[in-house]
């Protein structure tokens, strides 16, 4: 290992944007699609095309439409119960092995309704949660956000929403909205954050990613969103920059997610460099890491790369600070984490 990314890898990781579903390790997904003699692919409405089934070529995709499908051969492949607790026990080694000391993951139930109907949502939830758990004793907790996914349109969101309210106190913290953000804008689910937020749960949204700055201003205005998920596009238009930094909306940023869909040019300087400097609180995330081929330590590694090693450290405490957490909880990850990065700090 290089200085420099033992340097990384020892830093305390906070994960705010995480898919689990995403997560799922490439040699996993093959194995699960072999026992169920699915393609490695997905295209709606078509019979099966064979896929590879090499491990390093599964997760290759073109831009964000194939992403997505590619989001949905991986939830196809996750058929019942077992699947998504050796998902979650996988992810968690994962995360230790970063030293992840705290994260809020996303789920998305109404993809894994789509392809198996029977399946028991609110207990495969619990399941979830329920492995998370095993994170505690190495000092780590994991909460949930509910995605409600766009796809699926208003009414469907509202169920979802509601099974995540069911879950409230049992891990479940928050809705969040992904999917096809270019078809299904943020107005259309005002009813469903409105539902959430009067649940006390608390809400985010995936916006200026696949759609421009006027999705970003949507998700705040019509939604009330408490951090937004990506939000680089809105540097397409510094009003809706200046509401960020006014409002103190953390962005969700995620480097390599965004270059690999093409949201994100590969020639221009990071967008997180951009936002930062224009006074928005930037948090760093890997989103689907194993379906980007990255991680969050890799995220990590890019940023100090790019911006230094001390704006990295700025952002994993603008990180805690985003969070969910209880007042309590976030002081305790403030210290934990500030006495990892060896900064003091006057809050
Ligand atoms: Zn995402």
């Amino acid at each position: 290992m290089h200085s420099a990314d033992a340097a990384i890898a020892s830093l305390p990781k906070i994960h705010l944007h995480c898919h689990l579903e995403g997560s799922l390790r490439a040699e996993t997904f093959v194995e699960l699609t072999k026992r169920a003699g699915i393609s490695t692919r997905y295209r709606p409405g078509q019979p099966d095309i064979a896929g590879p089934d090499d491990p390093a070529e599964v997760y290759r995709f073109a831009d964000f439409g194939e992403f997505l499908l590619t989001f949905g051969a991986v939830s196809r492949s996750l058929a019942g119960p077992d699947d998504y607790a050796r998902l979650t026990r996988e992810f968690v080694a994962d995360a230790l092995a970063q030293h992840v000391v705290y994260g809020e993951l996303f789920v998305s139930p109404s993809v894994w309704a789509f392809f198996h109907p029977k399946l028991d949502l609110p207990a495969t939830i619990r399941l979830i949660v329920q492995e998370l758990r095993a994170a505690r004793a190495y000092g780590t907790e994991f909460s949930l956000i509910v995605d409600v996914t766009r796809n699926f349109g208003a009414e469907s969101a509202m169920r979802t929403a509601q099974i995540a309210a069911s879950l409230a106190g049992e891990g479940v913290i928050g809705i969040g909205l992904g999917g096809d953000e270019a078809r299904f804008p943020p107005e259309l689910f005002t009813r469903v954050y409105a539902f959430a937020r009067a649940q006390g749960l608390r809400t985010v949204a995936h916006a200026g990613e696949a759609a421009g700055a006027q999705s970003v201003r949507d998700a705040l205005d019509h939604l009330g969103a408490e951090r937004i998920g990506h939000g680089i596009r809105a540097l397409e238009d510094p009003a809706v920059v200046a509401m960020l930094r006014d409002r103190r909306i953390p962005l969700e940023v995620c480097p390599t997610s965004n270059r690999l869909t093409g949201v994100a040019s590969l020639d221009a300087p990071q967008p997180f460099i951009e936002l930062d400097a224009a006074g928005v609180l930037v948090a760093i995330d890997a989103d689907d890491p194993a379906l980007f081929g990255t991680s969050i330590a890799r995220e990590y590694a890019i940023v100090a790369h790019e911006a230094g090693i001390d704006t990295l450290k700025r952002f994993i405490l603008q990180a805690v600070d985003a969070s969910f957490l209880d007042d309590p909880g976030k002081r305790a990850l403030r210290e934990r984490v500030g006495a990892e990065l060896g900064r003091p700090f006057a809050y």
